[in-house]
């Protein structure tokens, strides 16, 4: 049976995309497009035609599978035309999300009508590229320059009620009578002319517009390559005729997509939704049922970790040793949940309903009642053996036990319990209830339901997980590892930190190895002898310079926490350098790529190698979400494909590094790591 089907109402043709699940535009779909339109042009006694879909929703897109085959024709640009070129009034009948594809056909139309629950987008951007079928010439004709411009630089949907505000659904429909509504549309329309063209409408603009729109979203768009040709196209073309725009889109279309941006970005759209498949566990595998989850530790990593099941829906209970950090905790919780809503968010009943779900509580018998219980008390391996041993006792059966830890075996807290099959390591991202991450960590003897069941949970608590084996560090933290030791080298040899940080914002990270370590505490892992000075980070600590908490680390901070960059720490460093006889010498930029950047890539190859990380494209989801590697490199991994691992392996070798033997194979063979 076709995709696409027509059938007659009175004078009214109705062509139906049945393409499950998103109605994509694949090649049957535009060619039935096609020839329902051809159609209603053959056929006298049609007055009007009306474009619907059937299932979840409206053309949600195009086939992105198809980006790196080539696309057969009719192409899109072709189909669009062709509807808005027919002599008879169209009408799109929207619901669910007209996105992408699905969005440049509405527009093609010459009548939109939409359901109020519809969402109508462009967000080619996100993929690298841009509305490559006139989007970028129709849009800004229907609901003007600024507002089309927000909406495919930043590639978020609009609702059905501002697309009504805009001018880009004629009417809504009510929320069960679309179909009747779009026919009814449809006859009322049939006579009039002329037809309402979009291409041929004219829009006010000038030059200032453009510059302002990158003024006020340079932050945002910052290092990305699409939004900026997204703006140059419509600062170039809106007052060229349709044709002349169309064809300048065509060609910024043609660059994007064979740039190395684009493809990053759709190697990471595609390794995020790979990331959630566990090779050797069975997709239909039954999981078990979570309806409470018991979290031990109210401190940074519980509360956060705690909000992301309370907004999810899903009841938690929090234990803590004593009432003031509880109350300490909980108070957090709150002020978050209220700071939410403040931005209006979320509503204030939201917040009531969320923490109204929450059980506070000193006494860890109060677990077991929970299906799910995640540890998040500080990184000590007795700590976490005693908690666990006493969970054991208090856990029901089948309870998935969970370790938020950043670095210690699972094996080994999971050998404190009976039951070691069902523990599992959770690691959460600081700040839990905003990184998209969570390194779910595989024991040697992890159940795989137990496995299935956390990959699936996360989803609901909309996080991104990746499978890692244990070791220490897991994925990510154990590629932090090398980046941070030659980044304290660099220091020694003439860097400065603000040099090497530059070196990685530039890059594209949100911040570089020292800005970081100020973040997270430059105390973590210090020994807290302030007499025993060893390297630069216990002279800092010794001084107490902490990092952001305390104002003082490897920079100054103000009040507003803005940094600068600290003579005392240049005193510091300066203090080591001649203790240690370093070599000094002027560190290049490059130096600092190929001596902080490449060992990561080293450190993923073996992490590949051991079988860690199940596939190289998960470290790239990693790092991406945990980390902010900017998406349009791809993630570390991918990032070595596009320079080359020839290139990586010479960095290395270049300053005396180690490569590991995987890059090295992959660097003789002139292979890729995706
Ligand atoms: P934290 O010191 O802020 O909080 C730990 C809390 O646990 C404290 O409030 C403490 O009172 C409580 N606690 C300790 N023993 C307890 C017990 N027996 N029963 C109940 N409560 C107990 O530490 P954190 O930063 O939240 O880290 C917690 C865990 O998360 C550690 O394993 C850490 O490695 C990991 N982690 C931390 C981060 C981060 O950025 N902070 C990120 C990922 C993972």
């Amino acid at each position: 049976m076709s995709v696409i089907t027509t059938e007659r109402h009175g004078d009214v043709l109705v062509i139906t995309s049945d393409n499950p699940p998103v109605n994509a535009l694949g090649h049957a779909v535009r060619l039935g497009l096609q020839e329902g339109i051809q159609q209603a042009a053959g056929d006298d006694s049609v007055k009007a035609v009306v474009i619907a879909c059937k299932g979840r929703t409206f053309f949600a897109g195009a086939d992105i599978t198809e980006f790196s085959k080539g696309m057969k024709e009719p192409g899109l640009p072709t189909v669009v035309d062709a509807i808005e070129a027919l002599d008879k009034p169209v009408v799109a009948a929207i619901h669910g999300t007209a996105l992408g594809g699905g969005c440049e056909v509405a527009l093609a139309c010459h009548y939109r009508i939409g359901v109020p629950s519809a969402k109508m987008g462009l967000p080619e951007v996100k993929l690298g590229i841009l509305p490559g079928a006139g989007g970028t010439q129709r849009l800004p004709r229907v609901i003007g320059i600024p507002a089309a411009l927000g909406m495919m630089t930043g590639g978020s949907p609009i609702s059905a009620k501002q697309a009504k505000q805009a001018g880009l659904l004629d009417r809504l429909a009510g929320e069960d009578s679309l179909l009747q509504d779009a026919i009814a549309f449809a006859n009322e329309v049939a006579e009039t002319r002329p037809l309402p063209r979009t291409s041929e409408r004219t829009v006010e603009g000038n030059d200032a517009m453009f510059e302002e729109f990158r003024t006020a979203n340079a932050r945002k768009m910052r290092g990305y390559e699409a939004p900026y040709e997204i703006i140059d196209v419509v600062q170039s073309t809106w007052d060229k005729p349709y044709a002349e725009g169309v064809q300048r889109e065509r060609q910024s279309f043609m660059k994007l997509i064979m740039g190395t941006q684009s493809a990053g970005l759709r190697h990471v759209f595609f390794a995020e939704r790979k990331a959630s498949k566990i090779d050797d566990v069975p997709e239909d595998i039954k999981l078990r049922d979570i309806k409470r989850v018991g979290v031990i530790g109210a401190g940074t990593m519980g509360g956060g970790i705690s909000m992301n099941f309370l907004s999810a829906g899903i009841p938690v209970t929090i234990v803590e040793m004593q009432q003031e950090a509880l109350d300490r905790g909980v108070g957090i919780m709150r002020k978050n949940y209220e700071s939410t809503a403040k931005k209006g968010r979320i509503t204030q009943d939201q917040v009531e309903a969320a923490m109204g779900a929450l059980t506070p509580t000193l006494s860890m018998e109060d677990l077991a009642d929970c299906d799910l219980i995640i540890e998040a008390v500080y990184e000590s391996m007795d700590v976490k053996k005693d908690v666990f041993g006493k969970l054991d006792k208090i856990a029901k059966p089948g309870a998935i036990l969970a370790s938020n830890t950043s670095y210690l075996s699972i094996d080994e807290i999971a050998a404190s319990t009976s039951r070691p099959g069902d523990v599992v390591g959770m690691h959460f991202f600081s700040p839990a209830n905003i990184m998209k991450l969570l390194e779910v960590v595989r024991g040697e003897k992890t159940d795989k339901d137990v496995l299935a069941t956390v990959m699936a949970l996360s989803k609901k608590i909309r996080k991104v997980a990746v499978v890692s084996g244990v070791c220490y560090g897991f994925i990510g933290n154990r590629m932090l590892i090398p980046r941070q030791l030659e980044a304290q080298k660099l220091l020694m040899e003439g860097a400065t930190p603000s040099q090497v940080d530059k070196v990685h914002t530039d890059f594209g990270m949100p911040m570089g190895p020292f800005q970081m370590a100020d973040l997270a505490g430059v105390d973590i892992g210090w020994h807290r002898d302030p007499s025993r000075i060893e390297n630069i980070r216990d002279a800092l600590c010794a001084e107490d310079r902490w990092g952001q908490k305390k104002g003082a680390g490897f920079y100054d901070y103000d009040e507003k926490r803005q940094p600068s960059p600290s003579p005392r720490v240049a005193e510091i460093i300066d203090d080591f350098r001649k203790k240690t006889g370093a070599q000094q010498h002027e560190v290049t930029d490059e130096e600092i790529v190929a001596r902080t950047l490449y060992p990561m890539v080293s450190e993923g190859a073996k992490i590949l190698a051991e079988g860690i990380a199940q596939r190289a494209s998960d470290i790239d989801v990693v790092w991406i979400y945990g980390y902010g590697w900017p998406p349009y490199r791809g993630g570390p991994m991918f990032w070595a494909d596009t320079i080359g691992a020839r290139t990586v392996v010479e960095g290395l070798e270049k300053y005396g590094l180690e490569v590991a033997p995987l890059l090295r194979e992959k660097a003789e063979k002139g292979e890729r790591f995706n």
